[in-house]
């Protein structure tokens, strides 16, 4: 087995870190939502910081070719065998990604489902890439000196490293830190998958990772990383009371000593309308003239006028998972007023079979100025962000959330819920003194969301206030060269605090 890198762990402020990162997707190999972009641009960051960063996940059907497992692990599991080939990519200096093969598991239609439903024996298949990520780990002739686990499908690390891993001198001081991108999705299995994983029986109990009598993997990862993050700061609060915590409050509130948030970034070499492939003309925030030409574009890929006279209405667009948590059910209470609004619509997602029916109906009743594509794609995403004059998110709860961010990078002006990382990113016109970068309601509900859209609309009209909002969005840093660093001092502290541990001076 390599050697990770030949960087000595520990907590001096100045020595580089080696930081074992394991996720379940990862932008520009597998992505359905924000956790891809995050795991896609975080390491980038960390390595441009002069750390080094070494991301396991599943090699999936659709990532395609990546090269030949030189590597090979066996990994016993509830009485199967499953021979898992380590794929080794330098994606940059100082950032490597280590695909799982495994074709068993991996190699089908879909990331965590298909076809609407979730695969079947996912709890094997994050098992798998957990016990994986252990295993290389401890085979490394360095030791990483944190792992970074994301979300339920990674939370098993932090459980196995104190269980299984607890004595094993290769991971002794190692501390974990793990990040909740959406405290909704739980990992909730059957209990018999504690058989399943070779886990052991004392595990299913209240302070492991037993939940309502099933087995939840973000519970167990809760209990036992050395610290938790997530996406902002505001979720990060919002999440230990019962409105937010999705069941979690109680537990999380037992670890809030060790809970913070961080927001996110965005990846700025993907993410700037500049340099964006996708868009048939480049703006910036220097001359945001050409922007005209993308909102011409995204009207004719939609089939909607694109005339002098639709150019001057308004475009609202909106790139979402078609669920309740996004704001679709205030969506569809309030349809019949948002379609009397004075704007053409361009919206792109999947999700709830319910809503897809309604903006497909909504496009075939406002032929003229509704256009809707079911589907992911990654491409229109961009033309949307691009083209749209408005951006629409009324978010329930919003962790972080990237598009909102996307937009005003693009001159595209938000309107957002105050909730979660909405609230923590975008400056609400109305009631910030310096300039505003979008427009901000509080209450989850149709005519709040109604009136901010309104008042988007009055403050449209009035050309130089409308240039200032975007031009205060465009020149925003959102990049992660912050946020990575805020990780980094994350990581010193759990090493710290775990070196005290292994001292014997206690958690
Ligand atoms: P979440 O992770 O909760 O879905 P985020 O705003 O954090 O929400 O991130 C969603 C990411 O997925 C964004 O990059 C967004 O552009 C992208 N996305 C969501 N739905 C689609 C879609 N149908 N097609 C292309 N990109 C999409």
């Amino acid at each position: 087995m390599p050697a990770l890198r030949a960087v000595a762990p520990g907590s001096d402020p100045a020595s580089p870190l080696s930081i074992l990162m394991v996720a379940s997707e990862a932008v520009p190999y597998a992505k359905t939502g924000g956790l891809a972009d995050v795991v896609g641009a975080l390491p980038g960051a960390l390595a441009r910081l002069g750390h080094h960063v070494t991301l396991v996940m599943p090699r999936y059907r659709d990532v395609g070719p990546v090269g030949t497992a030189r590597h090979h692990l066996d990994l016993d599991l509830g009485g199967r065998r499953f021979k898992v080939g380590l794929v080794e990519v330098d994606v940059a200096e100082r950032y490597r990604v280590v695909f799982l093969d495994c074709d068993a598991l991996y190699d089908r239609e879909g990331v965590y489902g298909h076809a609407g439903t979730d695969h079947s024996d996912n709890a094997v298949r994050y098992g798998v890439l957990c016990r994986a990520a252990c295993e290389y780990g401890r085979q490394l002739e360095v030791p990483p000196s944190v792992v970074h686990a994301h979300d339920w499908q990674a939370a098993l690390v932090p459980v196995l490293l104190r269980t299984r891993y607890a004595t094993d001198p290769a991971w002794r001081g190692v501390p974990v830190v793990l990040t909740i991108h959406n405290l909704a999705y739980q990992g909730l299995f059957p209990p018999d998958t504690m058989r399943a994983l070779d886990l052991p029986p004392s595990l299913f109990s209240i302070e492991g990772i037993e939940y309502w009598n099933q087995v939840s993997f973000l519970k167990g990862g809760i209990n036992f990383a050395d610290a938790i993050t997530t996406v902002s700061q505001t979720y990060a609060r919002q999440i230990l009371t019962p409105a937010h915590g999705e069941g979690f409050d109680g537990i999380l509130t037992q670890r809030r000593d060790r809970l913070s948030g961080i927001v996110n970034g965005i990846d700025s070499a993907v993410w700037d309308p500049d340099i964006d492939p996708w868009l048939p003309a480049p703006y910036s925030a220097a001359d945001v003239g050409p922007k005209r030409e993308v909102k011409r574009a995204v009207l004719d890929r939609f089939g909607l006028p694109s005339d002098d006279v639709a150019l001057t209405r308004p475009v609202v667009g909106m790139v979402s998972r078609m669920v309740d948590q996004k704001g679709l059910d205030l969506i569809f209470e309030a349809r019949t007023e948002l379609m009397a609004l004075p704007v053409s619509w361009v919206i792109l997602g999947t999700g709830d079979p319910r809503y897809e029916a309604m903006w497909r109906a909504l496009a075939l009743a406002h032929p003229e100025r509704v256009g809707t594509r079911i589907g992911f794609d990654e491409p229109l995403a961009h033309l949307i962000e691009g083209g749209s004059d408005l951006f629409l998110m009324p978010s329930r709860f919003e962790p972080c959330g990237l598009n909102q961010m996307y937009s005003m990078r693009y001159g595209t002006v938000p309107v957002v819920r105050a909730t979660g990382g909405l609230a923590d990113t975008v400056r609400d016109v109305q009631s910030t003194t310096g300039p505003g970068t979008g427009f901000v309601f509080e209450g989850y509900t149709a005519s709040a969301m109604l009136a901010a859209l309104h008042a988007a609309l009055a403050t449209f009209d009035d050309r130089p206030r409308w240039a200032a909002i975007q031009h205060a969005g465009m020149t925003q840093d959102f990049s992660w060269t912050a946020s990575a660093a805020a990780y980094v001092q994350e990581y010193r502290n759990a090493i710290e605090r775990r070196q005290r541990v292994g001292a014997g001076r206690g958690e």
